[in-house]
């Protein structure tokens, strides 16, 4: 706190990140980065990425990545909007699209950075819970509000909704913009891109981050009708006319590229997620069916505090959540094999440890 301080601004509680750490020789799986890295189109990028361009500011508009994920996903150009990362896309959503008279809806259990947004824009929302699965039910949706924002999967939970299920809540709210995060859904989600063509209140909001191993670059983007995009624009050339850099967007250009590489690493992915789900499933811990990049695990008997220090202990990080519902699951990143092979021996020795 400091007289300096705008109003509000001590009342305003930021994300808590996962932790960066300086020691190395950690396993990271505690911020759902990927364990194999870009594609190699994108080192080579890099590597001949001409720096004297770097005194000139990048193309405000990002035209040639908008083009290129237009062309990716089969929409018009004035359907694309990108920014420094989808958190940055969901702020300008927030700000935009969201800030209504009636409070916005979100799961009770969802990525914490919508409650961030809330606070910061002045938004109000109502938490839905999960029913007793875990699962988001678009039935409790069905009420009057100022918008509807869901990660599809949801997020720490991994669990995905049908397309189906979007597009009742689409449905049931021709009035009001309703986000889909999809920053997993490349794992194993159903996508609501095509959706977008028939529902100009869908806006869905996707990431380089996750499946295309490209956290550090920085770039996200949302899909929709150019009404809802024209609206994020105005926002950014508010705030910052060159969101994403000159060097990211070329990088975020080769990544689409190389369709091999996103389909084999996403691929191995997924069978190291089914591998170690029943490792885990056989140490006793109840896991949540998912279709991410990582695993929502509780074990019944063994309270997630102590496995989190006991993992930690043993060079492994992962990620807590301490809010009534979450505090008794670990969020676990699917890593590499031997990442994954580390995390299951550390977690039996822990186990044990503690019987024994
Ligand atoms: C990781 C994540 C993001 C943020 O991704 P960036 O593009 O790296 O900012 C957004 N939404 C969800 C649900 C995420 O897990």
């Amino acid at each position: 706190m400091s007289k300096f301080w705008s109003r509000g601004l001590d009342g305003l509680t930021p994300y808590t990140p996962g932790e960066q750490p300086r020691q190395s020789g950690l396993i990271k799986l505690n911020t759902n980065e990927s364990p194999f890295g870009p594609s190699p189109a994108v080192t080579d990028v890099l590597r001949t990425w001409p720096a004297e361009q770097l005194r000139r500011y990048p193309d405000p508009d990002s035209t040639a990545l908008c083009n290129a994920l237009a062309r990716e996903h089969g929409v018009r150009v004035d359907n694309v909007f990108v920014g420094n990362g989808s958190d940055e896309v969901l702020a300008h959503t927030f700000c935009a699209l969201l800030r209504h008279d009636q409070p916005i809806l979100i799961p009770d259990v969802t990525y914490a950075f919508y409650r961030t947004y809330c606070a910061l824009y002045g938004i109000t929302y109502k938490a839905i819970p999960l029913d007793s699965e875990y699962r988001i039910n678009v039935s409790a949706y069905e009420v009057p509000c100022g918008g509807v924002v869901l990660a599809n999967p949801n997020a720490p939970t991994g669990i995905a909704l049908a397309r189906a299920d979007i597009e009742r809540l689409l449905a049931s709210h021709p009035d009001q913009v309703v986000v889909v995060d999809e920053a997993y859904v490349d794992f194993g989600g159903e996508s609501a891109i095509e959706l977008t063509e028939r529902y100009p209140n869908l806006l869905v909001v996707r990431t380089f981050s996750k499946s295309r191993g490209l956290a550090g670059i920085r770039v996200g983007y949302a899909l929709g009708h150019a009404a809802l995009i024209g609206g994020l624009n105005r926002i950014k050339n508010s705030f910052n006319s060159y969101p994403v850099s000159s060097l990211s967007a070329a990088a975020a250009i080769a990544s689409l590229g190389d369709t091999d590489h996103f389909a084999s690493t996403v691929a191995e992915i997924i069978r190291l997620r089914q591998l170690v789900a029943g490792e885990l499933g056989r140490l006793g811990m109840l896991v949540l069916p998912s279709s991410a990049n990582f695993l929502f695990a509780a074990h019944p008997a063994c309270p997630a505090s102590r496995l989190l220090a006991g993992l930690r202990q043993n060079g492994v990080l992962v990620r807590h959540f301490v809010s009534p519902r979450t505090e008794n699951f670990l969020r676990i990143t699917i890593g590499s094999e031997s990442d994954c092979r580390a995390l299951v021996m550390a977690l039996r020795k822990v186990l044990s440890d503690r019987s024994g």
